[in-house]
């Protein structure tokens, strides 16, 4: 085994855009950080739309998690300030507000029960008619039955904001090595350090976990906080204007078209990314005929005009889901031997709109500082309870401090099916619009997923 020199305060496992917000602020704050990542921002971040948008995902039974997305959007303006001071170059922040537009006479039930539980909940938003909206966006299609204004739901361009936290990153002197963390060390009741796939051994008084949907494949995790997340495939286009410069929307548009869902995110060149689709398919990335085919026949539904773009990018992507699909974020508690670890992770649709308030959040757990308020519902153990007693059921021994290895309960993946998503208390949820939407997927597939999906 090889002994990395000069060992850091902090070793951060995952460069997505969760991992290398926290390594810029700890860095910030006068930490010294290795963060290792083989393929650093290649992950869910990299394919991400970039929607900042907890208005439009509100979903019934999910209100402290609407708190907390209320508290990341909150944090947004300033976040992309400091960010671009200190990388130098531009995050991609628009303020562009949010367009939720029903096509049908069912889709617009579906949209209204959706403003309805907005304003139930003091959310700023506002009915439009069909010509209201197409005053704000011309584009829109002459068939519409009405729409939602979101104008606090904004956007960043997640390519540009990766680029520009690799800058920062590099700038606070985060040392960023290319190797994937096998291996979490512990000792005395807290964690001393990393091994990396190359052998090294990285030692560090604190470890922050936010390897997205791999976050509960390493080894020496204690069992009960192996974060139970999955992969949730998304598919995503990205259509680019003939010219290089024509700008076809200003707004980001959500619709709901036949009960089927889709978004057009706009971003300032032209480029609009069109996505997506929400797939229990397990870690695969393949873009299919049917994925592509049902974005595009929904975007063109709602924006006729995109027919003219050429399509530049399709891609699927990964997101980190949890059993409640809400993420997983604070230092591992006092018990299960770990201590110094902190876990960032099942971020799901929201990773973007969240990773600022998350980088506060582990910050404050690493410098023993009083918890983000908002966090404090989706402390990183909440599922430990439920987990032993299926380690139990299984046979295993199941202590706390009883540790997991690759491939045995609670390896990632293994929470298998959809979570909790839209199945809140009653009322008119948009449960009701995708179980109306199968229209063919394939096995699996799911743009019938009970919600807008980011
Ligand atoms: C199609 C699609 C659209 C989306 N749209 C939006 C949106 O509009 N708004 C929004 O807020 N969110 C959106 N999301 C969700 C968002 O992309 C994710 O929640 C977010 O990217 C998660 O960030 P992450 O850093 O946790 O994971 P990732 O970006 O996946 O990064 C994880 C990193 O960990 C690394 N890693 C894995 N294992 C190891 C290991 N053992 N050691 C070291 N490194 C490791 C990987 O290489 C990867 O780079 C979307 C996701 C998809 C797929």
């Amino acid at each position: 085994m090889v002994v990395a020199r000069g060992a850091p305060d902090v070793v951060v496992v995952g460069g997505g855009v969760i991992g290398l917000c926290c390594a810029w602020r700890l860095a910030a704050r006068g930490r010294s950080v290795t963060l290792c990542d083989p393929a650093p921002t290649a992950g869910a971040s990299w394919v991400a739309a970039g929607m900042l948008a907890p208005v439009t995902e509100v979903q019934h039974g999910e209100e402290e998690l609407l708190r907390l997305t209320l508290a990341a959007a909150r944090r947004w303006p300033s976040f992309a300030d400091e960010l671009e001071s200190a990388s130098g170059g531009p995050v991609g922040w628009r303020p562009t507000g949010t367009l939720l537009v029903a096509v049908d006479a069912d889709d617009r039930r579906w949209a209204q029960a959706l403003h309805r539980f907005q304003r139930s909940l003091g959310l700023a938003v506002e009915w439009l008619t069909p010509r209201q909206a197409r005053q704000l966006e011309p584009a829109l299609a002459p068939a519409l039955s009405g729409a939602i204004w979101a104008p606090e739901d904004h956007q960043v361009d997640n390519r540009q904001l990766l680029a520009a936290l690799r800058r920062a990153v590099e700038q606070a002197r985060v040392e960023v090595r290319a190797d994937a963390v096998v291996s979490l060390q512990a000792t005395g009741g807290a964690v001393s350090g990393v091994t990396t796939a190359d052998g090294t051994a990285i030692g560090a008084s604190h470890v922050v976990l936010c390897a997205g949907w791999q976050s509960g494949a390493i080894e020496g995790l204690p069992a009960g906080l192996a974060p139970p997340v999955r992969p949730v495939k998304g598919q995503i286009l990205r259509l680019v204007p003939a010219d290089g410069s024509s700008v076809v929307l200003e707004r980001t548009v959500r619709a709901f078209v036949a009960s089927s869902h889709v978004y057009l995110v706009p971003r300032a060149t032209g480029e609009v990314v069109v996505g997506a689709t929400m797939e229990e398919m397990g870690p695969d990335t393949t873009p299919t005929a049917g994925g592509v085919h049902e974005l595009l026949r929904d975007a063109l539904a709602v924006v006729p005009a995109l027919r003219e773009l050429v399509v530049a990018e399709v891609a699927a992507g990964l997101r980190p889901g949890s059993p409640d699909n809400a993420p997983l974020i604070g230092p591992a508690p006092g018990g299960f031997g770990v201590d110094g670890l902190v876990i960032a992770t099942g971020h799901y649709r929201n990773g973007l709109l969240l990773a600022p308030l998350t980088a506060d959040a582990v910050v404050a757990a690493v410098e023993g500082e009083p918890p983000v308020p908002e966090v404090l519902p989706f402390a990183a153990e909440r599922f430990a309870a439920e987990r032993f007693a299926a380690e139990r059921s299984r046979g295993d021994s199941g202590s706390a401090g009883a540790v997991r290895t690759p491939g045995g309960p609670g390896a990632a993946g293994s929470e298998g099916g959809p979570g909790a998503a839209g199945s809140g208390p009653g009322g008119p949820t948009l449960a009701g619009a995708s179980s109306r939407g199968a229209r063919g997927s394939a096995p699996g597939a799911s743009r019938t997923e009970p919600r807008p999906s980011t």
